[in-house]
């Protein structure tokens, strides 16, 4: 996971000099996956992944954790027995990308010369731009699934809470997993009702800087009968900006209909769950890959062949890249056959002819026992079913695909290269009509 760093370090010296025929930056969902794919297609390919972390999380599994239904050990294994054997592990970071030399530089001072990159490092999480937020977090109140150090507090809040005000907020970034920031409500509030009976004296509130509850209009109004049913009050329009700790208050900027700012209100919390805003590491940001004209700095490119739009032997995909579709781990799976079969076709001087579609999916929570496996055409924001079912329902069975069958499909399938498994129910998928 990267936080941002707000102040730049200087450049270490060059100690050494690697060279690997594909360099890919991040070993997470998206890096380890398009390993796995390029080496199934080529053993013999010279790959490296540079990653400092020795640990994998599986971050879906960050919702039920703060639900109290995985424990966090239940969502990380060891970096060492996920990377695919051939390939070499560099455990490092990198801080600099130099495409024009072909190069990336890492912290530790290593120079890694590549005749082809894949980035794909996730996405950076801006704690800092929320004032008095990184003080305040993991204590008094104040929580977020977006990281593996606070997720069991989330649950220790929700389980502990005695009434008072529950605030679940949404920034006024893209983020990755749209959905997180409220799933964590709907369990929240399943548990107040039934399990610790504080509803009665509990106001749970979500405050969003948008004006809807989803990107897709269906799923969309579905949440809207949701929140309706559990008498969750939305605040649209609404963008937390700082947290007063000691006064337990959260201010919010209110926007008008053109995105203005028209005014600041605060609200008293007892529980405050935050999505931070986020945006591209700042190392992508900083590098001439970075989308231009853009505050998020994401990585430019083709959002069909996953090419970078001016460095041809880059490539990008997963939360880091500017692709304009929803950020999960479930579109990373369907971008990274395209990478793969696009990078070879590029080595064997081959047209790209294999194309994303903007797939994504994003599993929605609304309770213990009921979810919305919101899959959806990210491209052209209609729903998509994997499933003979209309997607646009709350259902048992999906509950029990999220929290059982898709972890093990994260381990065992995805991270292998295996292939999408909703491909063999093709012929009897649901379409809207
Ligand atoms: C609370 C939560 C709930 C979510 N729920 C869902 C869900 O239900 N369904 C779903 O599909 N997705 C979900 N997601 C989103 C999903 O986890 C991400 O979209 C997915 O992990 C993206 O894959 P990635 O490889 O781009 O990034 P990541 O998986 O984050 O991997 C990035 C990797 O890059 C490495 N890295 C970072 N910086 C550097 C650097 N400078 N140099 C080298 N390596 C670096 C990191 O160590 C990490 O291993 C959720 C995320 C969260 C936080």
């Amino acid at each position: 996971m990267v936080t941002s760093t707000p102040q730049q370090s200087p450049l270490p010296a060059i100690s050494k000099t690697l060279h690997h025929q594909i360099a890919i930056v991040g070993g997470g969902a998206a890096g380890i996956m398009t390993a796995s794919l390029l080496l199934k297609n080529n053993s013999a390919l010279d790959i490296a992944i540079i990653d400092p972390s020795d640990k994998h999380y599986y971050q879906p599994g960050w919702t039920l954790t703060g639900g109290g239904v995985f424990q966090l050990q239940d969502t990380v294994r060891n970096q060492r027995d996920l990377i695919p054997q051939s390939t070499t592990w560099i455990q490092d970071r990198v801080i600099q990308l130099d495409p024009d030399n072909q190069a990336i530089l890492t912290q530790t001072g290593h120079k890694i010369e590549y005749e082809y990159l894949i980035v794909c490092p996730g996405i950076q999480l801006d704690w800092h731009l929320i004032q008095g937020l990184p003080e305040a977090l993991g204590k008094n109140g104040v929580t977020s699934n977006y990281s593996a150090d606070y997720a069991p507090y989330t649950w220790e809040l929700i389980r502990n809470f005695q009434g008072g005000n529950a605030l679940f907020t949404f920034p006024n970034t893209p983020i990755k997993c749209g959905g997180a920031p409220q799933k964590v409500m709907y369990m929240a509030d399943d548990t107040f009702r039934s399990k610790s009976g504080v509803r009665q004296r509990t106001n749970v509130q979500f405050f969003s800087p948008l004006t809807q509850m989803f990107a897709v209009p269906e799923y969309s109004a579905l949440l809207d009968r949701v929140i309706e049913e559990r008498e969750i009050e939305v605040k649209f329009r609404h963008n937390l900006k700082a947290i007063k700790a000691e006064t337990q208050e959260a201010l919010f900027d209110l926007y008008d209909d053109r995105g203005n700012i028209v005014d600041e209100v605060s609200y008293p919390y007892d529980l405050l769950h935050v999505a931070p805003p986020q945006s591209a590491p700042d190392f992508i940001k900083n590098s001439p890959l970075a989308l231009p004209h853009s505050p998020y700095g994401w990585v430019d490119v083709d959002r069909y062949t996953l090419q970078h739009n001016r460095y041809r032997n880059v490539f990008s995909l997963g939360d880091a890249s500017s692709l304009p579709t929803s950020k999960t781990a479930a579109a990373a799976r369907k971008q990274a056959p395209v990478v793969a079969e696009n990078v070879l076709a590029l080595i064997d001087s081959k047209p790209l002819l294999r194309h994303y579609d903007g797939y994504t999916c994003c599993p929605l929570i609304t309770g213990y026992d009921k979810t919305i496996m919101a899959e959806f055409d990210g491209y052209r924001g209609t729903p998509l079913s994997s499933f003979p079912l209309n997607p646009v329902k709350e259902r048992w069975i999906m509950w029990k695909m999220k929290t059982t069958v898709l972890p093990w499909v994260y381990w065992h399938r995805m991270l292998k290269g295996e292939p999408f498994e909703g491909d063999y129910l093709k012929p009897i998928q649901w379409k809207k009509r």
